[in-house]
């Protein structure tokens, strides 16, 4: 086993406390159908019904798409100008109808200054060029009828470019990438910028706060791209982003750390076998690179799938802000940007190639206190002592010791671990070209204290659509954090 291509996991048991998802999900079965059925209505002209109520988001985008298709964006309202740097003072952040609350007149670019760009349509809204906006995105509504907005920021910029799309918190217990995505969009000067940049720093805002990986009916969104209209409330919510955003992106970073107080040092996971996301890992700087394809459901294998070449930033733990994963994350994005030729006057980073890893994971042979004597990013040998495991009851000590040469890419924080827990993850270095092929190196059984070479794959079916109860696999690590 060598390559992090195994499946997921679904729910959390711990994440639900107090819902009843049966009850939510009827009144969201309904809530999602009359949505749908709205939606179905929209492309029409502002009808009066449209006239007298706000439109959501999904509504909105629906026209917005039509029009788009007409090739004009008359009649949609333009979004407004606003420093993102501001602080937003008192107001409220997003109203429901997709506005932003707060009053900043927008500010007219210079008709003359912007032959030839064109306004940027996203969720409804005209974005004019050389503008920075903030809109909000809401999956359908609920059965309250007002669906939590997820604020989406937009800078678009003076001149013609990509739309490059950075999503963070798709689980709502990674704090990094939110503060990441604010880093960059908020240090981005859209009279400077050549193309687009979407930043959504909060895409599982349900999961977000109730510090959970996952949504309130404990899925796991990361599992349900691209997403089914039709499908469970999961799979709803992953189709409204799904098609309201990220299929406006011609490419997509998607923020993550590691899960299960596992911590990941800064690393690209990436589906090697296609040469679209080959070239964009070459833009991130220093940035090591593991293959994945990703599991199926994951939004980065979706968008993958839908020629949105694609790749998932991982960098620390959850629950936890780090100031070098967040420093080197930006410094990261900043470089792609640049290598994207979005912006010329990003610091550099020397441009130094990127590492390319396989990788495998070293297991906890037994329960107990597990304690590190490595450091996340250290170079190991065959052999060296990676950690201990001490029961606390019998007093019986384990130790790791690495299986191969290679390099902490990913590790247990200090914690009590049952048996079988993936406590390292190793990464192997191999050329580029090599990388997505099984690396015989790593499969044979180790001579370490743990095999993990030698285990099957973890149940590689993605929980069913149908089973939010069913256990957490454990091996959640092999896949996207
Ligand atoms: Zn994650």
């Amino acid at each position: 086993m060598l390559l992090a291509t195994s499946a997921g996991h679904a729910g959390n048991p711990s994440a639900a406390a107090g819902q009843t998802p049966a009850t939510e999900a009827n009144a969201k079965t309904q809530a999602g159908a009359k949505a749908q059925a709205q939606s179905q209505e929209a492309p029409k002209p502002q009808s009066e019904e449209a006239a007298e109520q706000p439109a959501t988001p999904a509504q909105a985008g629906a026209k917005a798409q039509t029009q788009a298709q007409k090739g004009t964006t008359e009649g949609l309202p333009k979004a407004q100008n606003i420093d993102l740097q501001e602080p937003i003072q008192g107001a409220e952040l997003v109203a429901p109808d997709g506005t932003t609350a707060d009053a900043a007149p927008a500010v007219e670019a210079t008709p003359d200054d912007l032959v030839g760009a064109q306004p940027f349509v996203l969720l409804g809204r005209e974005v004019p060029p050389a503008t920075s906006t903030r809109l909000a995105w809401a999956p359908s509504q609920s059965f309250e009828g007002i669906y939590a907005a997820t604020p989406v920021l937009v800078v678009h910029g003076k001149k013609p470019g990509p739309v490059l799309c950075l999503t963070a918190a798709i689980h709502g217990d990674e704090l990094n990438g939110i503060e990441t995505v604010r880093r960059v969009l908020y240090n981005l000067d859209p009279n400077k910028l050549a193309g687009t940049v979407v930043g959504v720093p909060i895409v599982n805002l349900q999961g977000f706060h109730r510090h959970s990986r996952y949504l309130s009916d404990r899925r796991d969104l990361n599992r349900f791209f691209p997403g089914d209209p039709d499908g469970s409330s999961a799979s709803r919510i992953a189709h409204s982003f799904f098609h309201e955003v990220i299929s406006h992106c011609d490419a997509l970073v998607d923020l993550h750390t590691g899960s299960y107080y596992r911590t990941n040092l800064p690393q690209l996971r990436a589906d090697l076998t296609n040469p679209g996301v080959v070239a964009l890992t070459k833009g991130f700087g220093a940035t090591v690179v593991l293959h994945s394809e990703g599991a199926e459901g994951t939004l980065r294998r979706a968008a993958v799938n839908q020629g949105i070449p694609a790749v998932t930033l991982e960098a620390g733990a959850s629950m936890l802000l780090d100031e070098t994963s967040v420093e080197h994350s930006s410094k990261a994005i900043q470089t792609l940007l640049n290598h994207m030729e979005m912006v010329s006057k990003f610091r550099l980073w020397g441009d130094p190639e990127p590492v390319y890893y396989t990788s495998t994971w070293q297991r906890a042979p037994m329960g107990g206190v597990i304690f590190s004597e490595v450091a996340l990013g250290e170079s190991v040998s065959k052999g060296d002592l990676l950690g201990t495991i001490t029961n606390p009851i019998t007093n019986v000590r384990t130790e790791i010791h690495s299986a191969y040469d290679g390099r902490v890419l990913g590790m247990a924080l200090n914690q009590f671990v049952q048996p079988g827990f993936a406590a390292y993850h190793i990464g192997i270095r191999a050329p580029e070209e090599k990388v997505p092929a099984p690396a015989a190196a790593a499969d044979s059984n180790a001579s370490g204290q743990v095999s993990p070479a030698a285990e099957p794959l973890p149940d590689t079916e993605v929980p069913s659509d149908e089973q939010p109860d069913a256990p957490d696999s454990g091996d959640d690590a092999f896949e996207d954090g």
